[in-house]
């Protein structure tokens, strides 16, 4: 039996984007700024606020990666060296990684077992123990909605306001997830957007900052751009990023933008099925929607597997599946468990630890059909033992 190899989540174009790239070569817009860039920020404003009062007046900054986009933001709140800065500790280090690049400390919060994302109440611990010990706020608070699935977003945001300090929303995984009808990336003070090859869609690599307003859309600008002041000359104040996103990455980002709806109903579509035949098997829990108040795009759908109730551990299923050319994946590694974060400040409660231990992606991308899901629950319910 010659089957094709089932990937976790592959991009998928939706044949729209070579007409954007094709008038960029026609009118020489081969350069990081014109009118895909513009036209990509324009849609991705749209899809976020649109039919959302509270998201009025946002605007969106195309950028070269996610990564970019977290760095932008973190300049703009004027994060810089010996500050600390609050990040939730299960994620890609990615989230973490731009605190380091301003010579700030990243301090880790770990997670709550519904959502999977930092815990609320660990978060202002964590914050009065920082003003304890350092005498000085956390700079700010860098939340992810890992997996897609939302963060508690009003308890996290009810601390933030609480000690006063402001929240950057990593929604790099969660493009078209929603919090209480609200678009991720929308309710921080600032969002970040990721368009990674593997990601929800993908410009190659590219990424976006949501930004408050006209003003701080301009300051990302020209952060992004060299920090050029409006001289006839090169004139710096200010030290700068090459961080604009490429006209040509931005007209793939507009042909993706055509089929956005269609993949995140496909991501739900799967979700569906896999969490009907998941729920019939003991030992295996689904992770799905904790409350009403959260809308994943389950840009991975994800399980947790109980050894004792199994007789598996995930590493077992990755192993069966990976023979059967379906490739899973562990959860993210937390980062108070990485090496290159040893002497970061951390605030445990064991949860993640948990999570990584005993999870696994699988397959959910636009190629992932429901026959596929059919076979991957299929042969990881012949995996088990008890
Ligand atoms: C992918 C990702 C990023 C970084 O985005 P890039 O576009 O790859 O730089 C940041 N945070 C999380 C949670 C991600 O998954």
């Amino acid at each position: 039996m010659a089957n094709k190899k089932i990937h976790l989540c592959l991009a998928h174009m939706s044949g729209n984007e070579q007409r954007f790239i094709d008038e960029a070569f026609a009118d020489n817009w081969v350069v990081p700024l014109g009118p895909n860039v513009d036209g990509f920020e324009e849609d991705l404003k749209g899809f976020l606020t649109t039919a959302d009062p509270k998201a009025a007046g946002k605007e969106v900054a195309a950028v070269s990666a996610g990564t970019a986009a977290i760095h932008l933001a973190l300049v703009l709140l004027g994060v810089t060296r010996d500050d600390e800065v609050i990040c939730q500790s299960f994620t890609f280090a990615a989230s973490a990684n731009p605190v380091t690049y301003q010579g700030a400390t990243p301090v880790f919060v770990d997670s709550e077992p519904g959502s999977w994302n930092m815990s609320p109440e660990l978060l202002d611990e964590a914050i009065a123990d920082r003003v304890a010990k350092t005498g000085r706020k956390p700079k700010a608070i860098v939340v992810v909605h890992l997996y897609g699935m939302p963060a508690m977003m009003d308890e996290i945001l009810a601390v933030a306001e609480k000690w006063g300090i402001p929240v950057v929303e990593d929604a790099a995984e969660a493009l078209g997830s929603a919090y209480k009808g609200r678009k991720c990336g929308t309710l921080g003070h600032y969002g970040i957007l990721s368009f990674n090859g593997n990601k929800m869609i993908t410009t190659s690599g590219g990424g976006a900052l949501v930004c408050p307003d006209q003003e701080s859309k301009r300051r990302s600008v020209f952060f992004s751009t060299q920090a050029r002041e409006p001289f006839p000359y090169y004139q710096h104040e200010h030290i700068g990023y090459n961080y604009r996103m490429s006209n040509i990455s931005a007209g793939i980002g507009r042909g993706q933008m055509t089929i956005l709806d269609q993949h995140i109903a496909h991501h739900r579509n799967l979700a569906k099925l896999y969490k009907e035949l998941f729920d019939s098997i003991e030992g295996i829990d689904f992770h799905a929607n904790p409350t009403n108040a959260q809308d994943s795009n389950y840009w991975l759908n994800t399980i947790i597997i109980d050894p004792e109730k199994t007789g598996i551990t995930p590493e077992d299923v990755r192993q069966h599946l990976a023979a059967l050319d379906i490739e899973t994946r562990p959860l993210w590694k937390p980062m108070h468990l990485q090496p290159v974060f040893a002497s970061a400040p951390a605030y445990t409660n064991g949860v993640s630890e948990h999570l990584f231990e005993r999870g696994l992606c699988l397959p959910s991308g636009p190629w992932v059909t429901t026959d596929d899901i059919k076979t991957i629950v299929h042969e990881i319910k012949k995996c088990i033992r008890n």
